[in-house]
């Protein structure tokens, strides 16, 4: 057989990440390549630390895209913050606090883990108690959605204590950003980084970031050298710095820049409240359908994300077989568990664009129907109505 172009099929994604991407940034994406130093370029660059700046809720100067998938947003703020020897607090509640912890390790740093169960929200007493008992410690990192798990930890009230003890805070806002509140100044995050493909709705491979003064001027003072020279912020700012005198460092992903900033401007059109809300409304819509069915949150009510539910797979179900045939029937992907919940629960993202009425009708539709014919032990038309009912309430 030949090679021919690649047509991927059309899904409807409501996994852990990518959502569906909004038409009008795969338009964006396909505009003309120009110069990464082009001025009309440099503008658009711009508009985009703005729009990155307002999604962010943050007034901080380097506010900018990573030109890499949100791993490598975290890799800069750790890369960027911690020097060999220094005691960095790791908050882990799923699995990307144990990534933190790798980063941490990787730059010399010593990690202090504070531990919750996974489906948990971090604990302010824990960390009170970690950094009572290491006074010497300089960083504090935490997730604030943990998309393994769906849990939401309570960013603001974390990141005040750090704060108290003297420590500098990173923040892992991958999926949050867009989907759920977060207001980087008012907060006082020193440090956070998050991705293009989860509650933004953009094509996958771009990383905004954003650090505040405090954070530049542990960068700046290092005794020694960021020891990756892509992501060192010393010499990314050359590029992606205040005025119009901009230096090559790497040529820019022009075009993912251009979906970045389309997709930023829908969410500015829409307004982050409006799709702060919205994305609540939706998640209370397909909890109201899954719970009617039978399925159970593993995260308790108070501290579940909207964009992302995961739910136990019922006694006896063929967890990867139903994903199958969610996949083949209906064009649908949901996400599997990960880590110590592979084949335990089923994670059902809702965000950004995919954060909308039909996909929950779809989704919740699709699983009755599978389950049903599997025979599992579900109830039976229930769910729609359930559905219906939360989605008409205002
Ligand atoms: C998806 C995700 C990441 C990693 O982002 P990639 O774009 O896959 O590299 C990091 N942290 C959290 C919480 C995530 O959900």
């Amino acid at each position: 057989m030949p090679i021919r172009s690649f047509n991927p099929p059309i899904r409807t994604l409501m996994g852990p990440g990518p959502s569906d991407v909004h038409p009008r940034i795969l338009e964006a994406l396909s505009r003309p390549t120009i110069g990464h130093l082009d001025p009309a370029f440099i503008n658009m660059m711009d508009e985009l630390k703005e729009l990155l700046q307002y999604a962010f809720q943050t007034k901080n100067a380097l506010t900018m895209p990573v030109s890499a998938p949100g791993s490598a947003g975290m890799e800069t703020c750790f890369v960027n913050l911690v020097e060999p020897g220094d005691k960095v607090i790791v908050c882990q509640n799923g699995a990307f606090g144990g990534r933190m912890k790798e980063n941490v390790e990787r730059c010399g740093g010593l990690p202090i883990m504070v531990e919750d169960a996974w489906g948990e929200a971090i604990d302010i007493g824990k960390l009170e108690e970690a950094l009572k008992t290491h006074a010497d410690a300089k960083i504090v990192a935490m997730v604030h959605a943990e998309t393994s798990t769906g849990a939401q930890s309570d960013v603001a009230s974390l990141v005040k204590l750090a704060q108290a003890h003297d420590c500098l805070t990173i923040v892992d806002a991958v999926t949050s950003l867009g989907g759920t509140p977060l207001k980087v100044d008012s907060w006082g995050i020193d440090a956070i980084y998050s991705g293009s493909q989860k509650c933004l709705s953009c094509t996958p491979g771009l990383s905004p970031v954003s650090f505040n003064e405090r954070a530049l001027e542990k960068v700046r003072n290092r005794r020694t050298k960021v020891q990756s020279w892509f992501m060192d912020l010393n010499l990314v700012m050359g590029y992606w710095g205040e005025g119009a005198k901009r230096a090559y460092h790497h040529t820019a992903p022009i075009n993912a820049l251009y979906s970045l900033h389309e997709a930023l401007l829908i969410l500015k059109e829409e307004g982050l409240e409006n799709a702060w809300d919205r994305h609540l409304k939706n998640h209370l819509a397909l909890k109201a359908g899954l719970e009617a069915m039978g399925l159970e949150f593993i995260v308790k009510e108070t501290d579940r994300l909207p964009q992302l539910n995961a739910v136990t797979i019922p006694a006896g179900v063929d967890d990867a077989a139903v994903r199958s045939r969610l996949l083949n029937e209906y064009n649908l992907e949901i996400g599997a568990g990960l880590g110590a919940l592979a084949g335990k629960v089923w994670r059902i993202g809702l965000m950004g664009h995919s954060s909308c009425a039909e996909n929950i009708l779809l989704c919740v539709g699709a699983l009755e129907s599978v389950l049903g014919e599997m025979g599992a032990d579900i109830k039976l038309g229930v769910a729609l109505p359930a559905m219906h009912k939360a989605l008409s309430s205002d």
